[in-house]
């Protein structure tokens, strides 16, 4: 069989490697904490899972769904982005509209984006470390990614002085993923000031604002938007979300996109020929359920989120690596730069190579029974990503394993 070049470019996942050893060694009945989750391994909301099963009595939960999602919900969608984000779409600007579409999770929705908004050539930018799909996302729409590096020294915010030296005249999107996968953390409120003014510079840039983290910020302030210090910037932003994330729904596989009506439209007609209309059943007990109760539900995780960085802090202060430790605030990761660490010494002394992220990753796997992330998924030299949903002793144990392999040099 030929495949296609466009298919042979996308990479293979490499933590699927790793995963799919952590999950072996499980089975073989060793002692593994896994690190590694993109989920919380909580119970969804109750009120959430009864409307699911009462919406199974109906024949219709089982048909095909409007390809853009039942209204109600999609109406639902975008008042609750309007409450949360105190945006008035209404009032952005003199006839432009705006409209919500429901798609099979974050991931369907950022693809149905790309794909309707990127050409060959095309340029997205990408600030690093950056979430594994994007890149691959882009490519496969034949556009270019253009990368923007950050490090754990500021806190890997992005500076606006880089990202305008970046910006050309193929420059189509840039993409912001605030909270963040996967530092754990959202930009600061004047970070999004400064970046809405550069944007107001560049009216040809179309920005993809990736909220899908938006409710999971465990310390205060809130992430604030680019677009609530511009608004006018809404008519040429798109907004993901979805409930994967914040109603620890993962597998339900639902998505929103919330752009101007221009772009929805097409979406419309790209999600119509391609996948249809995402899941009916969940789309209707979602069109009963209060999106209200989501920062509520949320409260007992963020605690749990709030005392694992804490610990993680604690640990690493203990044993004098205070020094590789930032504030996380949101999302459930935290990158852990082996760069500062006595570790790095071991590996650099068997090569030259520049990251070694999977090496480490490796050995933290094998000998120790640790499953981390490796930062190379994520365009981050000698990193990798942990989960902080684990459950606190575990999580413990874990940090401990983690904090004496740290110093083995
Ligand atoms: N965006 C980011 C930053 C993510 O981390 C993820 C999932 O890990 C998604 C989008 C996609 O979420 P979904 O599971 O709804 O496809």
């Amino acid at each position: 069989m030929e495949l296609s070049s466009r298919v042979q470019k996308i990479s293979e996942s490499i933590t699927l490697k790793l995963n799919a050893k952590a999950t072996r060694m499980a089975s073989e009945g060793k002692k593994v904490y896994n690190l590694t989750a993109g989920q919380l391994p909580f119970r969804p909301m109750s009120e959430f899972v009864d409307l699911i099963r009462s919406e199974s009595d109906f024949i219709k939960s089982f048909q095909y769904s409007p390809v853009a999602g039942f209204p109600e919900l999609r109406k639902k969608v975008l008042q609750n982005f309007q409450e949360t984000r105190k945006i008035d779409l209404e009032t952005v600007a003199e006839g432009v509209s705006f409209d919500a579409v429901i798609s099979n999770g974050g991931k369907h929705a950022l693809t149905n984006v790309l794909g309707a908004l990127i050409d060959h050539g095309d340029e997205v930018m990408i600030f690093s470390p950056y979430w594994v799909s994007y890149p691959e996302m882009v490519k496969f729409c034949g556009g270019k990614s253009v990368i923007v590096e950050t490090t754990p020294f500021d806190v890997f915010i992005p500076s606006i002085e880089e990202i305008e030296r970046k910006i050309t005249d193929k420059t189509k999107v840039i993409i912001v993923n605030s909270p963040q996968n996967p530092t754990g953390t959202h930009y600061r409120d004047d970070w999004m000031q400064k970046f809405a003014e550069l944007m107001e510079k560049y009216p040809k840039v179309t920005i993809i604002s990736d909220e899908i983290y938006y409710e999971l910020f465990y310390y205060d302030p809130r992430p604030t938007y680019f677009y609530q210090h511009k608004p006018e910037l809404l008519k040429r932003t798109v907004i993901v979300d979805g409930i994967s994330k914040t109603l620890a729904s993962t597998g339900l596989r639902i998505g929103f996109t919330i752009a101007p009506t221009e772009l929805t439209s097409v979406i419309n007609k790209l999600q119509g020929q391609t996948t249809s209309g995402a899941n009916s059943l969940v789309q209707r007990a979602l069109c009963q359920f209060d999106f209200n109760q989501i920062p509520v539900y949320l409260e007992p995780i963020k605690r749990h989120l709030r005392d694992n960085a804490e610990a993680l802090r604690a640990c690493l202060s203990e044993h004098k690596l205070s020094h590789v430790y930032y504030q996380p605030t949101s999302a459930f990761y935290y990158l852990l730069d082996f760069s500062q660490t006595p570790v790095i010494e071991r590996f650099k002394k068997g090569g030259e190579k520049e990251d070694y992220s999977f090496e480490i990753c490796e050995e933290l796997l094998e000998k120790h029974g640790l499953a981390l992330v490796p930062g190379q998924a994520f365009g981050c030299a000698n990193t990798a990503r942990m989960s902080l949903v684990l459950e606190k002793e575990p999580f413990k144990e874990a940090i401990d394993i983690l904090v004496k392999f740290l110093l083995d040099s």
